[in-house]
């Protein structure tokens, strides 16, 4: 039997189900309904037939010692047999259904133990409940819930009027702060209103009357600056000052061609002539024309070693055909040093410097 009574739904070490204390009972409660150890409501009740105590299951098993050595009625003594002790479910039943009250106090509900334990605890309209935001920490009864998440709680989220966006209520500051879409007035103090904070740049740049903008004719020399509604009459008043800026930048521009034009010519004459020599030299016809420039002081130069070898343009020996060169050692070279101006060709076939140039 001990061992039938340790396997009862109700541990005897865990939380009970009374302890929550949901309810208070209507009327006084009869002694016998408590129990003489704990003097508590009995939990889950077990009685000795021998003497007719009753106890509740864990308080009996408390006394009953760890190896259930104390069989003993704690209230007069009298010894007990295991087969003695039974659990009294008609008194567990009596017991719940005693009348109690919800003990939420706006609560008018009442009724049996039972009935409270099974339904109303989980249905209670005034019972505490936490809002279900896990930032919002406010505690109110259930009946204000739906109210409260509609309406009041600083976490519920709003869609901002003007962005569209979506905030928590109590960060609106930090929201309107920064959105794009809050009317302001206009920065430079025209009399737009409402503009929104994102298309201020938009308004100044490209509509507000009172920006200041440079002279259309800046770039032909008026410096001036004009409020954007000015602008016209700025153009209309200063109509022949316009066209004085704009003739002598004409006449500065027309001098400045022409300076130009004439240094383009003087660049093409000489690639002329560059082309021309080139394509003498492309198509020759085996002559090899070198006028050697300053030849007095390049003999001295080649005397005392500082450029001993020259080196004349390449020339063709007709149209496609051998490339040569003439080298000129002009103080003469081995044998010949210092008597002598030695002359040595060079040629490479078309081939060569057909893939050479
Ligand atoms: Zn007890
Ligand atoms: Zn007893
Ligand atoms: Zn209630
Ligand atoms: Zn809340
Ligand atoms: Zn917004
Ligand atoms: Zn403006
Ligand atoms: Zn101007």
């Amino acid at each position: 039997m001990p061992r039938l009574l340790r396997r009862e739904s109700y541990r005897a070490d865990g939380p009970h189900i009374l302890d929550n204390k949901n309810f208070d009972f209507t009327s006084e409660v009869p002694p016998d309904y408590k129990c003489p150890l704990c003097h508590n409501l009995l939990r889950d009740p077990i009685q000795l037939i021998s003497c007719g105590h009753r106890f509740c299951n864990s308080c009996y098993l408390k006394n009953l010692g760890r190896y259930g050595l104390n069989r003993h009625c704690p209230i007069d003594r009298k010894e007990f047999k295991e087969s003695e002790v039974f659990q009294d479910r008609a008194w567990r039943n009596t017991i719940m259904s005693l009348r109690v009250r919800c003990k939420f106090k706006s609560c008018p509900w009442t009724g049996t133990l039972n009935s409270l334990l099974e339904d109303h605890v989980e249905e209670c309209e005034f019972e505490d409940v936490k809002c279900p935001d896990p930032n919002c920490n406010i505690v109110m009864a259930r009946s204000r819930l739906e109210n409260h998440q509609k309406n009041e709680c600083q976490w519920r989220v709003v869609v901002c009027d003007y962005c569209e966006d979506k905030y928590a209520v109590c960060k609106e500051e930090v929201h309107k702060a920064t959105c794009r879409g809050v009317p302001e007035k206009c920065i430079n103090g025209c009399l737009t209103r409402d503009i929104p904070r994102g298309q201020m740049k938009k308004h100044v740049e490209n509509e507000c009357p009172l920006t200041i903008l440079p002279c259309q004719y800046r770039h032909v020399g008026c410096d001036d600056e004009i409020r954007r509604h000015q602008m016209k009459a700025h153009l209309d008043q200063n109509l022949q000052k316009h066209l004085d800026h704009a003739c002598g930048k004409i006449r500065d521009m027309g001098a400045d061609l022409r300076e130009k034009t004439f240094q383009l010519n003087q660049h093409s004459e000489k690639l002329a002539l560059l082309a021309t020599e080139q394509a003498r030299n492309m198509t020759g016809n085996g002559t090899l024309m070198w006028a050697i420039d300053n030849f007095e002081i390049r003999f001295r130069q080649a005397v005392n070693g500082i450029e001993p070898i020259l080196q004349s343009e390449p020339a063709l020996t007709g149209p496609y055909g051998y490339k040569f060169r003439s080298l000129v050692y002009l103080n003469g070279d081995a044998k010949a040093k210092g008597n002598h101006v030695d002359n040595i060709l060079i040629a490479k076939s078309p081939l060569m410097y057909a893939t050479n140039k």
